[in-house]
């Protein structure tokens, strides 16, 4: 590697190898990699008693700041000149601070309100490193919050039901809903609608429609006013699932008969009962 103009090579006072050396720790030229490693590991000042990079000797030639030794501050950030979470240029929480604005920005350029729980959320995270690592995978779906915040996708649950419910989807669903941004679910229930998704795609158009109706108004919908008084159970999803597999199947049974629900008679509804004891009420 040759050196940028102004830097020489020369052995590095830290690693000892021969490198490009343009700046210089407690008194000795030190190569790029470990004014990087001094940079991420700061300690308390002797003179401020900030968390801080000690890079420089102060008058009693104990490592101090750039601050308590008259030294440009050159470790701090920029913007609020802190020094003990470097992240690229800035710091940690400046860095965060301005993906975060970005990403939550509604069109006119401000947190969307409805979003600034999120904002606040995840500024006030105890790693600033690990937020802005989540940001920039495209795998964890941080998508999701800037179609939110642009008005591109619909803050609710319904938009979460359109999308995969792979872990990435669930996690941003749960912190949507732990920060009160939805209302609280139950990850049991909302698991039926995918499932519930599934089931249909097997199902002809005009008994999927019957179907989805009656798994979303009657058996969602109570469910999920369930979980927000936090009882829903175990037997009560289940019953759930069964009541829509039921259903599925009387709507076929009633096909084969060749008759329609609007058609089917009392015996023929009593039947069905007695051909699937159990399965025929939902
Ligand atoms: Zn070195
Ligand atoms: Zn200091
Ligand atoms: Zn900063």
């Amino acid at each position: 590697m040759s050196a940028p103009r102004g830097w020489s090579t020369t052995t590095c006072g830290h690693c000892r190898e021969l490198r490009p050396c343009h700046r210089r720790i407690l008194g000795q030229w030190v190569c790029q990699t470990c004014v990087l490693r001094f940079r991420r590991a700061p300690g308390p000042c002797p003179g401020c008693g900030g968390l801080k990079v000690l890079a420089f000797y102060d008058a009693r030639r104990r490592p101090a700041c750039a601050g308590c030794t008259g030294h440009d501050p050159v470790y701090a950030c920029p913007a609020c000149g802190r020094e003990d979470s470097p992240f690229g240029r800035h710091c940690g929480p400046c860095t965060l601070r301005q993906q975060l604005t970005e990403l939550l920005a509604d069109p006119s350029g401000r947190i969307h309100p409805q979003l600034q729980p999120v904002f606040d959320a995840l500024l006030a995270g105890p790693r600033p490193q690990t937020t802005l690592y989540w940001l920039t995978r495209a795998s964890a779906r941080p998508d999701i919050l800037r179609d939110m915040a642009r008005g591109e996708l619909e803050i609710s649950h319904a938009a979460f039901d359109a999308l995969p419910a792979d872990r990435a989807v669930n996690y941003v669903r749960d912190l949507l809903a732990a920060l009160g941004v939805l209302p609280p679910y139950a990850p049991a229930v909302e698991r039926i609608v995918p499932w519930l998704r599934g089931i249909l795609t097997e199902l002809p158009k005009q008994h999927a429609e019957l179907i989805d109706r009656f798994a979303r108004w009657q058996l969602l919908r109570r469910l999920r006013l369930l979980a927000e008084r936090d009882r829903v159970t175990r037997g009560g999803v289940q019953h759930a699932r069964a009541a829509i597999l039921g259903a599925a199947r009387f709507l076929r049974w009633l096909d084969e008969q060749d008759t329609t629900l609007a058609t089917a008679t009392q015996a023929q509804l009593e039947d069905y009962l007695v051909c699937f004891p159990g399965r025929g009420s939902a």
